[in-house]
């Protein structure tokens, strides 16, 4: 059975996020323990645990959240100077909200690579 996590309380505004856009398809807020100047998590509203269980009819949703990423680094005056989007699958990817999100990190240089 699918599990819901925090993040589906945070999409129907059951508790508290700093929710900087969301539209049918997702979500998006500030990260509560936030790795650079800017991280803001962007989240479907439809449950997916890992990209594992990602499904053909979620390549919208998917795309979206690209659209939408653009849309809030240029919101956030991040996107000439640039940023990352990272999404961690399973225990080695370091996920641990099994609700799929993408990272996105910024305000500042992120140096050349990810921890290990
Ligand atoms: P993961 O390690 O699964 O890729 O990332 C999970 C992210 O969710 C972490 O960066 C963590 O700080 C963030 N996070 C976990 N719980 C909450 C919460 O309740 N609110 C917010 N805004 N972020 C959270």
């Amino acid at each position: 059975m699918v599990q819901e996590t925090i993040f589906s309380k945070i999409i129907r505004k059951e508790i508290p996020a700093d929710i900087v856009y969301q539209d049918e398809l997702v979500t998006a807020f500030r990260d509560i323990s936030p790795q650079a100047k800017t991280h803001i998590l962007i989240i479907p509203n439809k449950l997916i645990p890992t990209v594992n269980d990602v499904q053909p009819e979620d390549e919208a949703m998917l795309g979206r959240i690209f659209s939408v990423a653009a849309k809030i680094a240029a919101q956030e005056g991040i996107a000439e100077d640039g940023y990352r989007l990272i999404m961690n699958c399973n225990k080695h990817g370091g996920q641990e909200v099994f609700h799929i999100h993408m990272h996105l990190l910024g305000g500042e240089p992120l140096g050349k690579m990810l921890d290990k």
